[in-house]
């Protein structure tokens, strides 16, 4: 989302409106609510104001989190649910790896694997899972470890 992007849908509708294009873009959108809102067009197509509020409410939204971004975390280990050690997108039409599948999202953790969350009381269950998975994976190393040592042992 960037600049152009609004203003190709801000342009849109202007040209949709009045046949032409003129005009800032702040000035295209408030034509654009402006006419949406006229009584001929709240009473006849009620949807208009409504997407164009939609519209603008997402462009909010983009902004802020570009001008203050929720802080992302990664969480190490396996998701309890899908058990998922990462998180895979398709980036340019290839598989990527994009990090951990647990990821901190403000006071929330999310696997972007499964979708699952954790939040509140949640958070701490979490917690506990992956540091009994972290233990239960160190005595398996160590038991494979101890195994191993024996092996080498003469009978
Ligand atoms: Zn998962």
């Amino acid at each position: 989302m960037d600049y152009r992007a609004i203003q190709s849908v801000v342009q849109e509708w202007h040209v949709h409106i009045t046949g032409q294009n003129y005009g800032s873009i702040e000035q295209q959108l408030l034509t654009w609510a402006a006419w949406a809102q006229s009584p001929s067009i709240a009473t006849h197509e009620p949807t208009h104001a409504d997407d164009c509020m939609v519209w603008c409410q997402g462009w909010v939204e983009k902004i802020k989190n570009t001008l203050h971004p929720i802080r992302k975390g990664e969480i190490p280990g396996a998701c309890p649910e899908c058990h998922a050690t990462e998180a895979w997108d398709n980036v340019d039409g290839e598989r990527t790896r994009i990090g951990h599948a647990i990821a901190a999202l403000g006071g929330v953790a999310k696997c972007l694997n499964c979708g699952t969350q954790w939040q509140g009381k949640d958070l701490h269950a979490l917690a506990a899972k992956l540091r009994q998975a972290e233990v239960d994976a160190a005595a398996k190393a160590a038991a494979m470890e101890n195994e191993r040592q024996l092996q080498l042992l003469p009978a």
